[in-house]
């Protein structure tokens, strides 16, 4: 899978970095996000995957990885 972050939306509430800490982390000025693993490891998929639901500003969303979801 691959990760797509709308840093437009993102409004730094940080869920995503308490949820999926190896995946995502924070901005140190404003708090958006950063996405540390694009494409994550598949042991990470079910935090990546909460992160994505509990963000509260649909800013996270999921794509197949080079059309494969590997
Ligand atoms: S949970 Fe959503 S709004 Fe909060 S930092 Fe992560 S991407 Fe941004």
């Amino acid at each position: 899978m691959r990760i797509i972050a709308d840093t437009g939306r993102c409004v730094g509430a940080g869920m995503c970095a308490l949820t999926a800490g190896a995946v995502f982390d924070q901005h140190a000025d404003d708090g958006t996000v950063v996405v540390l693993r694009p494409e994550p490891p598949a042991g990470t998929w079910a935090a990546v995957r909460e992160a994505v639901a509990v963000c509260p500003a649909a800013a996270l969303a999921l794509s197949p990885a080079g059309g494969r979801d590997h």
